[in-house]
This record gives structure tokens, sequence and C-alpha cells, in this order.
């Protein structure tokens, strides 16, 4: 099995202006990498974070030249460029999420030309088979429920046939390929309102804004009782370090196990806020799958280890953030 460490590694991250990718580039600095190579199809002032010490560039990866052009000298790939969104996004907007396969396609390519010795690929519990996630009181998805496969329509199928791809690009033409399934991404420096923005964000946005115009009420789609876990953004990256340098050649799950109702979640972020609102939930928004867990077995069984940030904790973070913005007057990314 071959070694690759961070280390002295020079490294791309696809999709670092988004939320995951930038918190990814400055942890990669911090973990000792030679180089880094940041690429977004933004403009740099809708990037999230910039670090200045990277290589930054703008560069659309749906086009096969602009993959060769970013995958250039580099040994490793983390490939996390994706159309993508929460619920309200990706249940409207299938084809859209269908055709971040140019980019995985292309990505994958241009690395197995470039000589690139590993690349990691963000994939998602969006791939699981939706038929075991119909229970609010849901067991923890396993790697092996991915199949037989009935995945989040659009989104979820895709992430799963390039799952397959990296699979095949290994097996056939010994790409060193990773492969983690995010389940529910957290944090500051995301996107936090314009129509992409996923559950904690959303909610967080709902409780401050009640909290700052005296209108005590909050809408919540479904009803509240669907369940799910999240992961901290501190908890992902550490994550993706640890499996992009392992042996684990299977997709593996990468999420917490601190599962709650979306009531829960409101719960906690009326009280971070120190409000309480009248709830109204809105039955016919999109709301994904009843119930959805990681579980965990595989990652501590090969990591020693598992996201373990506090759900109230990471919160309080997000929604310190979210906050300031919102108090600048911060405009959508
Ligand atoms: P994000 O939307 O904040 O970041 C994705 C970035 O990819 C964006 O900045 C976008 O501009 C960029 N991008 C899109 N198309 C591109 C193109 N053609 N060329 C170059 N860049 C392009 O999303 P994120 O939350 O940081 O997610 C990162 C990855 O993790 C995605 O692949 C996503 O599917 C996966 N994932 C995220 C979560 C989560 O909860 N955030 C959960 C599961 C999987």
């Amino acid at each position: 099995m071959q070694v690759m460490q961070i280390r002295d590694a020079h490294v791309l991250v696809c999709g670092a202006g988004g939320f995951i990718g930038g918190h990814l580039v400055n942890v990669l600095f911090a973990e000792g990498a030679a180089s880094v190579r940041a690429v977004d199809i933004k403009p740099p002032h809708e990037w999230y974070q910039i670090n200045p010490a990277a290589d930054n560039q703008v560069l659309d990866l749906k086009l096969r030249d602009a993959c060769m052009e970013a995958a250039e000298g580099m040994e490793g790939v983390f490939q996390l460029a994706a159309d993508m969104g929460g619920m309200g996004f990706i249940e409207n907007n299938k084809a859209l999420c269908m055709l971040s396969v140019l980019i995985n396609t292309h990505m994958l390519l241009a690395a197995r030309q470039a000589g690139v010795r590993r690349f990691f690929y963000s994939s998602s519990a969006c791939v699981y088979n939706g038929e075991k996630q119909q229970d609010y009181d849901v067991v923890a998805l396993k790697e092996e429920d991915a199949y037989p496969a009935m995945p989040e329509d659009g989104y979820g199928w895709e992430k799963l046939f390039s799952e397959r791809m990296c699979r095949h690009f290994h097996e056939d033409f010994g790409l060193g390929t990773r492969v983690a399934r995010f389940h529910n991404v957290y944090g500051p420096l995301g996107t936090w309102m314009g129509g992409r923005e996923k559950a904690p964000a959303a909610i967080s946005r709902k409780v401050l804004e009640a909290k700052h115009s005296g209108l005590h009420e909050i809408e919540i789609w479904g009803d509240g009782h669907q369940t799910r876990s999240f992961m901290y953004i501190d908890d992902c990256t550490k994550g993706v370090v640890d499996i992009f340098q392992s042996d684990i050649l299977e997709p593996i799950n990468l999420g917490s196990s601190e599962l709650v109702t979306i009531n829960q979640l409101v719960d906690i972020a009326e009280d971070i806020a120190g409000v309480k609102l009248k709830r109204n939930y809105n039955l016919s928004a999109p709301k994904g799958v009843n119930g959805r867990n990681s579980d965990n077995t595989l990652v501590e069984k090969y990591l020693g280890w598992e996201p373990s940030i506090r759900l109230r904790d990471g919160m309080a973070k997000t929604m310190a953030w979210i906050e300031e913005e919102m108090l600048a007057g911060a405009t959508s990314k």
C-alpha cells in the first residue's frame, strides 16, 4: 500500500471558494503541505475565505482543459467542487446537481494524466437507499446500506456514480482514490442565506432574524420530527486529512452520530439566542428523508476516533458568525 502524507506534498483543493474547501486550505497548510493550489469557479470576492499563501485560481472545472491546468504538478487532489445546496436546492435543481459529473469525470482523467498519487472525493450521505431512511427512529446507516441503490434523486445518484468512478479509476488505472460520505456539515464561513443553505445555517438565521426583528415566530420545513446528525467543520476537515492519508479503499462515513430532531435543533438555536419562538410547520416544503444518522463503526475502526464536537458547541460558534454577518449587512455568496 502506497504511503501518502500531506506534509511536503503539492496539493490541489477543488471548490476552495466554498465552505468546506475554504477551511480545508488552511488545514492543509497547518499539516505542512509544500504548496496548496486553490481553485473555484466563483470570482474571488465571492469566496468565503482566501488564503494568500495558496495559488488561488478561478477555473470552471466542468471543462477538461481547466482540470488539466489545475492538476498539473500536483501529488494530491481534494475534489470538493460541486453544484450543491440544502434540500431546497437539490430537490429543485436535479439536472444542475447531476452536471457535477462533468467535474468529477474530468478531474479524475486529469489526475490520472498528471500522475497524481492520491485523489480524495467528497461524497454524501445522500447516496444511501431512501427506503432505509423512512422512520424518524432511524437505524444509523452503515456503508453497505448504499446498496441496492436508491439514493436521493439527482444529487445522490451523481454522488453514487462518481464514487463508482473513483473505485474503477483505482482498480483499472491504479489512481489512489479515497472517498468519504459527509453527513450534514455546518460551521462558520459557509452558506447561510440565498437558497442553498442547509438546516443548521437556515435555522440559525431564522432564529437570529426573529430575535433582532422582535417578531417571535419561525417557519420550520416539515413537521420538525425529522431526525438528523450534524458534523462541525473542524471534525470534517480532520476526517478529510485522515482519510486522505489512510489506506481505506471503500467509501466511508464521515459524520456525527449525535442524533437530534429538527425541533431539538431549533431548541438549541433558541437557547443560544435567548429567545422562545412560535413554531409554524410548513408541511409542503422540501424536507428530505424522515431520519438519517451515521454509523461510525468503520471510521472508529480505521481512524481510532469519530466526529465528536457537540452540536450545542458548534452551533454557538456558527450562530455567533452568522449574527456578525447579519449585523454587518452581508449579502448572499
Ligand atoms: P459549497 O457549495 O460551499 O462549495 C462547493 C464549491 O464548488 C463552491 O464554492 C462552488 O463555487 C464550487 N464549484 C461549483 N462548480 C464548480 C466548477 N464547475 N468549477 C470549480 N468550482 C466549482 O459546498 P460545501 O458545503 O463546501 O461542500 C463541498 C463538497 O462536500 C461538495 O462536493 C458537497 O457535495 C459535499 N458535501 C457537503 C455536505 C455539507 O453538509 N456541506 C454534505 C455532503 C457532501
